[in-house]
Protein backbone atom coordinates (compact mmCIF):
# COMPACT_ATOMS: atom_id res chain seq x y z
CA UNK A 1 0.00 0.00 0.00
CA UNK A 2 1.55 3.23 -1.04
CA UNK A 3 0.35 6.92 0.43
CA UNK A 4 -1.42 8.39 -2.05
CA UNK A 5 0.09 12.12 -2.21
CA UNK A 6 4.22 10.81 -2.20
CA UNK A 7 3.48 7.60 -3.55
CA UNK A 8 6.25 5.95 -0.75
CA UNK A 9 5.14 3.36 1.63
CA UNK A 10 1.68 4.06 3.40
CA UNK A 11 1.51 3.36 7.32
CA UNK A 12 -1.45 3.73 7.77
CA UNK A 13 -5.11 3.42 5.31
CA UNK A 14 -8.28 5.54 5.66
CA UNK A 15 -11.27 3.67 3.83
CA UNK A 16 -13.57 6.71 4.58
CA UNK A 17 -11.30 8.87 2.82
CA UNK A 18 -10.13 6.24 0.34
CA UNK A 19 -6.77 7.18 0.86
CA UNK A 20 -3.53 5.65 2.71
CA UNK A 21 -0.68 8.06 3.79
CA UNK A 22 3.00 7.69 4.73
CA UNK A 23 3.66 9.46 8.76
CA UNK A 24 4.79 12.81 7.00
CA UNK A 25 1.38 13.14 4.90
CA UNK A 26 -0.63 11.71 7.59
CA UNK A 27 0.58 14.30 9.62
CA UNK A 28 -0.41 16.87 6.82
CA UNK A 29 -4.01 15.11 6.72
CA UNK A 30 -4.64 15.42 10.68
CA UNK A 31 -3.24 18.98 10.70
CA UNK A 32 -5.04 19.83 7.69
CA UNK A 33 -8.58 18.15 9.25
CA UNK A 34 -7.66 20.85 12.48
CA UNK A 35 -7.33 23.66 10.58
CA UNK A 36 -10.22 22.92 8.10
CA UNK A 37 -12.36 22.74 11.17
CA UNK A 38 -11.52 26.06 13.27
CA UNK A 39 -11.65 27.94 10.23
CA UNK A 40 -15.28 26.68 9.11
CA UNK A 41 -16.61 26.80 12.35
CA UNK A 42 -14.93 30.11 13.16
CA UNK A 43 -13.20 28.56 16.60
CA UNK A 44 -10.25 31.03 17.17
CA UNK A 45 -7.50 32.93 15.50
CA UNK A 46 -3.79 32.78 16.11
CA UNK A 47 -4.32 35.82 18.62
CA UNK A 48 -6.44 33.91 20.86
CA UNK A 49 -5.48 31.58 24.16
CA UNK A 50 -6.83 28.51 23.96
CA UNK A 51 -7.11 26.44 27.27
CA UNK A 52 -7.52 22.71 26.43
CA UNK A 53 -9.01 19.93 29.02
CA UNK A 54 -6.42 17.13 28.88
CA UNK A 55 -7.12 13.93 30.83
CA UNK A 56 -3.75 11.97 29.54
CA UNK A 57 -5.91 10.04 26.67
CA UNK A 58 -4.82 10.17 23.47
CA UNK A 59 -7.43 12.43 22.24
CA UNK A 60 -6.80 15.30 24.45
CA UNK A 61 -2.66 15.41 24.34
CA UNK A 62 -2.95 15.16 20.51
CA UNK A 63 -5.73 18.25 20.56
CA UNK A 64 -2.52 19.92 22.34
CA UNK A 65 -0.14 18.70 20.47
CA UNK A 66 -1.77 19.92 16.84
CA UNK A 67 -2.44 23.16 18.53
CA UNK A 68 0.72 23.69 19.19
CA UNK A 69 2.13 22.79 16.18
CA UNK A 70 -0.24 24.62 13.99
CA UNK A 71 1.17 27.50 16.00
CA UNK A 72 -1.44 28.42 18.03
CA UNK A 73 -1.29 29.89 21.64
CA UNK A 74 -2.77 26.91 23.85
CA UNK A 75 -2.28 26.19 27.53
CA UNK A 76 -3.84 23.30 29.29
CA UNK A 77 -6.09 21.82 32.20
CA UNK A 78 -5.69 18.98 33.67
CA UNK A 79 -8.35 18.04 36.49
CA UNK A 80 -7.30 14.63 38.97
CA UNK A 81 -9.96 12.62 39.98
CA UNK A 82 -8.24 10.90 42.75
CA UNK A 83 -9.47 7.59 40.38
CA UNK A 84 -6.58 5.13 42.30
CA UNK A 85 -3.61 4.04 39.64
CA UNK A 86 -5.63 5.09 36.66
CA UNK A 87 -5.32 9.20 38.29
CA UNK A 88 -2.26 8.47 38.83
CA UNK A 89 -1.08 7.76 35.68
CA UNK A 90 -2.62 10.25 33.58
CA UNK A 91 -1.46 12.87 35.57
CA UNK A 92 2.06 11.25 34.87
CA UNK A 93 1.70 11.23 31.30
CA UNK A 94 -0.35 14.71 31.17
CA UNK A 95 2.99 15.94 33.26
CA UNK A 96 5.08 14.59 31.14
CA UNK A 97 4.10 15.84 27.60
CA UNK A 98 3.43 19.28 29.21
CA UNK A 99 7.49 19.47 30.21
CA UNK A 100 9.07 17.54 27.36
CA UNK A 101 6.94 19.03 24.46
CA UNK A 102 4.67 21.89 25.16
CA UNK A 103 7.07 24.38 27.58
CA UNK A 104 9.23 24.36 25.29
CA UNK A 105 7.19 25.57 22.99
CA UNK A 106 6.14 27.81 25.82
CA UNK A 107 2.83 26.43 27.34
CA UNK A 108 1.23 26.21 30.79
CA UNK A 109 -0.27 23.43 32.35
CA UNK A 110 -2.81 24.27 34.81
CA UNK A 111 -3.66 21.24 37.38
CA UNK A 112 -6.73 20.91 40.27
CA UNK A 113 -6.74 18.24 42.12
CA UNK A 114 -10.36 17.23 43.22
CA UNK A 115 -8.73 15.66 46.65
CA UNK A 116 -7.48 18.92 47.51
CA UNK A 117 -10.44 21.03 47.13
CA UNK A 118 -13.21 18.63 48.04
CA UNK A 119 -11.60 16.57 50.65
CA UNK A 120 -12.05 13.07 48.74
CA UNK A 121 -11.26 11.53 45.63
CA UNK A 122 -14.66 11.79 42.74
CA UNK A 123 -15.97 8.08 43.69
CA UNK A 124 -15.94 8.28 47.39
CA UNK A 125 -17.35 12.20 46.98
CA UNK A 126 -19.95 10.73 44.92
CA UNK A 127 -21.22 8.17 47.25
CA UNK A 128 -21.02 10.39 50.51
CA UNK A 129 -23.16 12.95 48.30
CA UNK A 130 -25.12 10.10 46.64
CA UNK A 131 -24.81 11.26 43.00
CA UNK A 132 -23.95 8.86 40.38
CA UNK A 133 -20.05 9.14 40.16
CA UNK A 134 -19.78 10.45 35.90
CA UNK A 135 -22.48 13.84 36.94
CA UNK A 136 -20.52 14.79 39.79
CA UNK A 137 -17.42 14.26 37.46
CA UNK A 138 -18.83 16.38 34.90
CA UNK A 139 -20.18 18.89 37.03
CA UNK A 140 -16.24 19.45 38.45
CA UNK A 141 -15.07 19.36 35.57
CA UNK A 142 -17.32 21.82 33.14
CA UNK A 143 -17.35 24.30 36.37
CA UNK A 144 -13.33 23.73 36.68
CA UNK A 145 -12.82 24.51 33.04
CA UNK A 146 -15.09 27.48 32.90
CA UNK A 147 -13.26 28.71 36.03
CA UNK A 148 -9.80 28.64 34.95
CA UNK A 149 -11.05 29.99 31.52
CA UNK A 150 -12.51 33.13 32.76
CA UNK A 151 -10.47 33.82 35.52
CA UNK A 152 -7.31 33.58 33.61
CA UNK A 153 -8.34 35.35 30.66
CA UNK A 154 -8.53 32.56 27.80
CA UNK A 155 -10.39 33.41 24.85
CA UNK A 156 -11.50 30.04 24.28
CA UNK A 157 -11.95 26.47 25.66
CA UNK A 158 -10.77 23.34 23.27
CA UNK A 159 -11.69 19.85 24.18
CA UNK A 160 -10.54 16.71 22.69
CA UNK A 161 -13.99 15.49 21.62
CA UNK A 162 -13.01 13.40 18.14
CA UNK A 163 -16.09 12.41 15.70
CA UNK A 164 -16.44 9.13 17.35
CA UNK A 165 -18.05 10.85 20.54
CA UNK A 166 -19.63 13.10 18.61
CA UNK A 167 -21.71 10.66 16.46
CA UNK A 168 -21.92 8.19 19.57
CA UNK A 169 -23.46 11.49 21.59
CA UNK A 170 -25.45 12.07 18.27
CA UNK A 171 -26.83 8.64 18.49
CA UNK A 172 -27.46 8.95 22.02
CA UNK A 173 -29.84 12.16 21.74
CA UNK A 174 -31.37 11.25 18.96
CA UNK A 175 -32.63 7.61 20.70
CA UNK A 176 -33.97 9.93 23.44
CA UNK A 177 -34.89 12.61 21.43
CA UNK A 178 -33.64 14.80 23.44
CA UNK A 179 -33.97 18.23 21.78
CA UNK A 180 -32.58 20.52 24.21
CA UNK A 181 -28.96 18.73 23.85
CA UNK A 182 -29.25 18.47 19.62
CA UNK A 183 -29.77 21.83 19.62
CA UNK A 184 -26.23 22.67 21.68
CA UNK A 185 -24.34 19.68 20.04
CA UNK A 186 -21.91 21.84 17.32
CA UNK A 187 -18.39 21.91 17.53
CA UNK A 188 -18.69 25.62 18.25
CA UNK A 189 -20.59 26.89 21.48
CA UNK A 190 -20.35 30.84 21.71
CA UNK A 191 -19.82 32.41 24.90
CA UNK A 192 -23.06 32.62 25.36
CA UNK A 193 -23.15 35.04 28.41
CA UNK A 194 -20.96 37.18 30.67
CA UNK A 195 -19.36 34.05 33.19
CA UNK A 196 -19.17 31.43 29.86
CA UNK A 197 -15.82 30.85 28.38
CA UNK A 198 -16.47 30.01 24.19
CA UNK A 199 -16.34 25.84 23.81
CA UNK A 200 -14.82 24.66 20.71
CA UNK A 201 -13.79 21.14 19.62
CA UNK A 202 -11.64 21.38 16.87
CA UNK A 203 -10.85 17.53 16.32
CA UNK A 204 -14.46 17.11 15.52
CA UNK A 205 -13.80 15.64 11.53
CA UNK A 206 -11.19 12.94 12.85
CA UNK A 207 -11.81 10.02 13.86
CA UNK A 208 -10.68 7.78 17.02
CA UNK A 209 -8.41 5.12 14.95
CA UNK A 210 -7.11 8.55 12.97
CA UNK A 211 -5.92 9.60 16.56
CA UNK A 212 -4.60 6.87 18.11
CA UNK A 213 -2.37 6.68 14.61
CA UNK A 214 -1.34 10.30 15.24
CA UNK A 215 -0.43 9.87 19.07
CA UNK A 216 1.22 6.76 18.32
CA UNK A 217 3.30 7.79 15.18
CA UNK A 218 4.33 11.40 17.04
CA UNK A 219 5.59 9.54 20.35
CA UNK A 220 2.88 10.76 22.32
CA UNK A 221 2.43 8.61 25.69
CA UNK A 222 -0.66 8.99 26.54
CA UNK A 223 -2.96 6.79 28.68
CA UNK A 224 -4.56 3.56 26.47
CA UNK A 225 -7.07 2.27 29.57
CA UNK A 226 -10.39 4.39 29.93
CA UNK A 227 -11.55 5.73 33.35
CA UNK A 228 -12.66 2.43 34.69
CA UNK A 229 -15.82 5.05 35.92
CA UNK A 230 -16.72 4.28 32.00
CA UNK A 231 -17.35 0.61 32.38
CA UNK A 232 -21.17 -0.10 31.19
CA UNK A 233 -21.63 3.13 29.37
CA UNK A 234 -23.92 3.63 27.15
CA UNK A 235 -21.90 5.70 24.89
CA UNK A 236 -19.65 2.71 24.53
CA UNK A 237 -21.96 0.98 23.14
CA UNK A 238 -23.25 3.72 20.86
CA UNK A 239 -19.91 3.40 19.84
CA UNK A 240 -19.57 -0.39 19.39
CA UNK A 241 -22.60 -0.24 17.15
CA UNK A 242 -21.30 2.47 14.88
CA UNK A 243 -18.11 0.71 14.83
CA UNK A 244 -19.71 -2.19 13.00
CA UNK A 245 -21.67 -0.04 10.73
CA UNK A 246 -18.51 1.96 9.58
CA UNK A 247 -16.76 -1.54 9.50
CA UNK A 248 -19.77 -2.54 6.91
CA UNK A 249 -20.08 1.04 5.26
CA UNK A 250 -16.62 3.44 5.70
CA UNK A 251 -18.03 6.66 6.47
CA UNK A 252 -21.03 6.25 7.98
CA UNK A 253 -19.94 8.06 10.86
CA UNK A 254 -18.86 11.29 9.06
CA UNK A 255 -21.94 11.05 7.37
CA UNK A 256 -24.57 10.73 10.06
CA UNK A 257 -22.37 13.83 12.08
CA UNK A 258 -21.80 15.99 9.31
CA UNK A 259 -24.79 15.26 7.97
CA UNK A 260 -26.29 16.34 11.25
CA UNK A 261 -24.29 19.80 11.21
CA UNK A 262 -25.17 20.62 7.46
CA UNK A 263 -28.74 20.32 8.60
CA UNK A 264 -27.99 22.55 12.01
CA UNK A 265 -26.62 25.39 10.07
CA UNK A 266 -29.47 25.55 7.83
CA UNK A 267 -31.47 25.65 10.76
CA UNK A 268 -29.05 29.01 11.23
CA UNK A 269 -29.10 28.74 15.07
CA UNK A 270 -27.11 31.57 14.99
CA UNK A 271 -24.70 33.00 18.49
CA UNK A 272 -27.12 35.82 18.79
CA UNK A 273 -30.66 33.78 19.59
CA UNK A 274 -28.54 31.10 21.67
CA UNK A 275 -27.09 34.16 23.82
CA UNK A 276 -30.71 35.70 24.09
CA UNK A 277 -32.28 32.15 24.83
CA UNK A 278 -29.33 31.85 28.09
CA UNK A 279 -29.41 35.17 28.68
CA UNK A 280 -32.94 35.04 29.68
CA UNK A 281 -32.59 32.67 32.36
CA UNK A 282 -29.04 32.53 33.46
CA UNK A 283 -27.55 34.61 36.43
CA UNK A 284 -24.86 34.91 38.52
CA UNK A 285 -24.18 32.14 41.59
CA UNK A 286 -24.97 33.51 44.71
CA UNK A 287 -21.51 31.92 45.90
CA UNK A 288 -19.22 32.02 43.20
CA UNK A 289 -20.55 34.25 40.29
CA UNK A 290 -20.55 31.67 37.78
CA UNK A 291 -23.72 31.79 35.33
CA UNK A 292 -26.57 29.48 36.79
CA UNK A 293 -30.06 28.75 36.41
CA UNK A 294 -30.81 28.40 39.94
CA UNK A 295 -29.81 30.50 43.23
CA UNK A 296 -26.84 29.20 43.82
CA UNK A 297 -25.12 26.81 41.04
CA UNK A 298 -25.06 23.30 41.28
CA UNK A 299 -20.82 22.94 41.37
CA UNK A 300 -21.19 25.06 45.09
CA UNK A 301 -24.43 22.90 46.07
CA UNK A 302 -22.35 19.73 45.62
CA UNK A 303 -19.45 21.78 47.47
CA UNK A 304 -21.47 22.60 50.38
CA UNK A 305 -22.74 19.27 50.94
CA UNK A 306 -19.69 17.83 50.67
CA UNK A 307 -18.09 19.89 53.41
CA UNK A 308 -20.34 18.81 55.31
CA UNK A 309 -20.57 14.89 54.94
CA UNK A 310 -16.87 14.26 53.82
CA UNK A 311 -14.78 13.48 56.83
CA UNK A 312 -11.58 16.09 56.77
S1 LIG B 1 -16.02 8.03 32.98
FE1 LIG B 1 -14.51 8.85 34.45
S2 LIG B 1 -13.80 10.73 33.51
FE2 LIG B 1 -15.69 10.16 32.44
S3 LIG B 1 -17.30 11.29 33.53
FE3 LIG B 1 -17.17 9.25 34.47
S4 LIG B 1 -15.74 9.53 36.20
FE4 LIG B 1 -15.48 11.28 34.87
ZN1 LIG C 1 3.23 10.56 1.63
ZN1 LIG D 1 -21.52 28.71 42.32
Amino acid sequence: MNCTKCKTKAVIGLPRHNAAFCKGCFNGFVHDQVARAIKSEKMCGKEDRILVAVSGGKDSLALWDILLKLGYRADALYVNLGIGTYSEQSHAKVTKFAEAVAAPLGATLHLHTIEQEAGAGIKELAQLIHRPTCSTCGTIKRYQFNHVAIEQHYDVMATGHNLDDEAARLLGNVLHWQEEYLDKQGPALPASVEGFAKKVKPLYRLSERELAAYAVLNRIDYIVEECPMAKGSKVLLYKEVLNRLETESPGTKQMFYWGFLEKQSKKQLTAATMTEKDRAVLHPCTSCSQPTTAEVCSYCKMMARAKTVVPR
